[in-house]
């Protein structure tokens, strides 16, 4: 086969690249050209890279602690003398009830040993805006009934002392709650070591139950004598109950008259 001028052309372009032309006009043979480009295999297409990335951990949290229980019950409250109870008391957090207080109550009365331990029950509102225990009404009627009953809590002859159960504020007036009641007895334990009554006057039904360890309703502790951290225990109104119900003040007179005669024996 003998290839023209344009014929060698094309070829050259599909990659051939024939020969010099023989003198004389000879065929030649088709040879591939030296700058073959590489052959494409149609039938095997390109398999594409699957990318894997690499897994992605999830972020790394810091550990999160458990959920430790409340357990803030004072201590060192074992040595302390009253004014220095009172002190600590004040910014007492050993509960819950510290969060919401405007004052913790402490209580007030003799300075050194009494002869009664007149346990409430907890503040009311008043008590928190002042810090101050039955200072209206409710604290003249029990200042009354402890003077019939041979008793002060002030003045520099003051032989009763009279504090609540828990010395902070429930909110709205609610009862305290165990943990509450056993975290703020390490406060009136400490005041019964230093005041060393001869009988303690539960006044109201939270005080009376804590107290005797009882569920009965207050008229059934009453007229008897309970024990409690080794003291006797008298069961009787609370103060502001007595305000209100006049008919039950001589009930109360008997009541303060078996702690007298506890008080007495002791
Ligand atoms: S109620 Fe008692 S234990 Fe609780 S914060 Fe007040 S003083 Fe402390």
């Amino acid at each position: 086969m003998s290839w023209d001028d344009r014929q060698r052309a094309m070829l050259a372009e599909m990659g051939y690249r024939l020969p010099a032309r023989p003198a004389g006009g000879a065929p030649v043979a088709l040879a591939p050209a030296q700058d073959e480009p590489e052959p494409i295999d149609v039938a095997a297409p390109p398999v594409p890279v699957l990318r894997v990335s690499p897994p992605v951990s999830p972020p790394v949290r810091p550990p999160v602690a458990a959920p430790v229980p409340v357990s803030r019950a004072p201590s060192g409250f074992d040595t302390l003398d009253l004014p220095a109870l009172r002190e600590a008391v004040a910014v007492c957090q050993g509960c819950g009830l510290c969060e919401q207080r405007r004052h913790a109550v402490f209580g007030s009365g003799a300075v050194a040993q009494a002869s009664w331990l007149v346990v409430t029950d907890p503040p009311d509102e008043a008590d928190d805006a002042t810090g101050e225990h039955l200072g209206a009404d409710a604290g003249r009627l029990l200042d009354r009934m402890l003077h019939a009953a041979g008793q002060r809590r002030s003045g520099e002859e003051a032989t009763a002392f009279v504090t609540p159960l828990v010395k902070c504020r429930p909110p709205r007036g609610r009862a305290p709650q165990p943990a509450e009641l056993d975290a703020c007895d390490a406060v009136l334990a400490r005041q019964v070591d230093v005041l060393q009554p001869r009988v303690v006057l539960a006044m109201g039904l939270q005080a009376a139950r804590r107290l005797t360890g009882s569920t009965e309703p207050l008229g059934r502790l009453r007229g008897r004598v309970h024990r409690w951290r080794g003291l006797p225990v008298v069961v009787t109104f609370a103060p502001g109950y007595l305000l209100r119900s006049g008919a039950d003040k001589a009930a109360a007179w008997d009541d303060l008259c078996l702690a007298a005669r506890t008080g007495d024996a002791a």
